[in-house]
């Protein structure tokens, strides 16, 4: 019971703390799939918004490439010529100037002013790759600083001039500037170390936040990192940054059909930062718990345990005490106050069963004088060693011998006829004669014992006194005879084997 109790409790603590972690474990996967989510929908939104302004810048683009292909826009005066080019135009906050470069290079016009001073961009990327590639279509350039509005990072965003012939016309460009990205990344939250990037799916990295200066025109196209990027229209996946050593969460998706790819980092720490905290503290408390009901299990474990056997060293005592109380402490036989209750119980059951019941009362010849001769204490070994003739002698569990008194000694014999009363007295007296214990002060000069013998098949109504009575006359008639020897009861009213009660008075059939 006390085990199944500590172990229910044992159970109890680590049911709990099995809740507890897996709890804690679904909360991390929460935790993930809303920062899944999240990047999922910031990435989306990213997208959406960028593409939707270049789609705008590029219509500016068209809008100055349809107005080129008018007839008789080379005769108009420059300010009718600037509103055709640049009617279309979008203006932004972020939008520089939208251009017209022609083949060498040179800026003709400019939605910025009427008169351009004079300005060669044919050192740009964008003017390489529309000179060298007839079917680049809308190019998003390198960033680079600008010319014309004191170095801002910019990237310009440019169509190739269409032609008749083929030849190459020049290009119609629009500058944007970086700190358009920058404001869009900087007012996201992606955390402290969680970071988000504008990339060319041809390496150069557009934009960057958080923003370093050194990231400008920087070329990630060896990058491991990158390669993941731009392998697939969007996607997400976790990866170590070998620059910073941070693990991030990689949430990517290509910008409509440019070559443009958005990344979201998030790291995998921030990202679990939160439930980190929830799962300390809720974890600390249920571990103090299961630790604090292990241990209450473990003290009940040992406090019923110790009751048990404080309960069980009581028992022993009492045990010990019933036994000490029955016992003659000298002779270790049953004693007067046992045989009494031994007696009265022995006779009911006699009666009950209409079974014998046969009582032995000795006593030891002449010791007074013995007592007198070699002392008391002498005399005390003496009735030790008769103690010991009788426990020899009677031997069935139910049998009882007891220091009726002094020098004297009961034998209850239950379930024992007359026939086996009396050679238990005979057997007993020889055994005590053949200790042969020399007693000067007896005739026999050894110490020797009378033994009175009385069997009955009690009646109801009789009392048990007449068992002692018969056998104490029997046990006087053997002192009278010359002692050292057994003898019976002669008169008894104590009914016969057949069960039938003798007639009263009668003589008594176990002699
Ligand atoms: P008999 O029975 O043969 O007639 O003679 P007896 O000397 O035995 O007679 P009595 O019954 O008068 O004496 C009993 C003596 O037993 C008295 C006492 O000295 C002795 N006695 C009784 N109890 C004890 C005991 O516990 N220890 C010892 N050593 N002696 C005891
Ligand atoms: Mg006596
Ligand atoms: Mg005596």
């Amino acid at each position: 019971m006390v085990r199944w109790l500590t172990t229910a409790g044992m159970a109890l603590a680590f049911g709990m703390l099995v809740l507890g972690a897996l709890v804690l474990v679904d909360a991390r996967r929460d935790a993930w799939l809303q920062a899944e989510q999240a990047a999922s929908n910031l990435v989306v939104t990213l997208e959406r918004d960028i593409a939707r302004n270049i789609a705008m810048v590029d219509l500016s683009l068209q809008g100055v490439i349809a107005a080129l292909q008018q007839p008789g826009l080379d005769e108009a005066t420059p300010e009718i010529r600037h509103m055709a080019l640049f009617d279309r135009a979008a203006t932004a906050e972020y939008l520089g100037a939208v251009v017209v470069i022609d083949a060498q290079g040179n800026v003709t016009a400019s939605s910025n002013a009427l008169t351009t001073e004079r300005m060669n961009v044919g050192d740009r990327d964008y003017f390489g790759v529309h000179r060298e590639q007839p079917n680049a279509g809308l190019h998003v350039s390198h960033p680079f600083r600008s010319r014309l509005r004191n170095g801002d990072p910019t990237i310009a965003i440019s169509r190739r001039l269409p032609s008749a012939d083929g030849r190459f016309h020049g290009v119609a460009a629009a500058a944007l500037r970086l700190a358009y990205f920058q404001d869009l990344f900087n007012r996201l939250d992606v955390g402290s170390k969680g970071s988000v990037s504008l990339l060319r799916t041809d390496g150069p990295l557009i934009a960057r936040h958080p923003f370093a200066e050194s990231d400008l025109g920087r070329n990630l196209s060896d990058a491991e990192l990158f390669r993941r990027l731009v392998s697939a229209p969007s996607g997400q996946f976790v990866a170590t940054a070998r620059l910073d050593g941070v693990t991030r969460f990689f949430t990517f998706r290509q910008i409509s059909s440019l070559p443009l790819v958005i990344s979201i980092g998030l790291s995998v720490d921030e990202i679990y930062a939160a439930w980190w905290r929830k799962a300390q503290a809720i974890g600390s408390i249920l571990l103090v718990l299961c630790g604090a009901i292990a241990l209450l299990a473990l003290l009940f474990r040992r406090e019923m345990l110790a009751r048990i056997a404080a309960e069980g060293a009581l028992t022993e005592a009492a045990e010990k005490l019933a036994v000490m109380a029955a016992t003659d402490g000298l002779t270790g036989l049953a004693n007067r106050r046992h045989f009494d209750l031994r007696l009265e119980e022995e006779w009911r059951r006699a009666v009950r069963n209409r079974s014998s019941l046969s009582l032995l009362l000795l006593d030891a010849d002449f010791f007074k004088a013995y007592n007198d001769g070699y002392g008391h204490q002498e005399g005390d070994q003496v009735l030790m060693s008769i103690a010991a003739c009788i426990r020899m002698t009677v031997r069935r569990p139910a049998d009882a011998g007891a220091r009726y008194g002094g020098e004297e000694f009961a034998v209850l014999l239950p379930e024992t006829d007359a026939a086996g009363a009396r050679k238990l007295a005979e057997t007993i007296r020889g055994a005590v004669e053949a200790l042969g214990i020399p007693h000067a002060g007896s005739p026999m000069e050894r110490v020797t014992v009378s033994v009175g013998w009385a069997t009955a098949y009690p009646q109801h109504g009789q009392p048990a006194s007449l068992l002692i009575e018969q056998a104490d006359r029997a046990l006087y008639e053997a002192k009278r005879n010359g002692r050292n020897r057994i003898a019976a009861a002669r008169l008894a009213n104590l009914g016969t084997p057949s069960g039938h009660p003798g007639p009263p008075g009668s003589l008594h059939v176990a002699a």
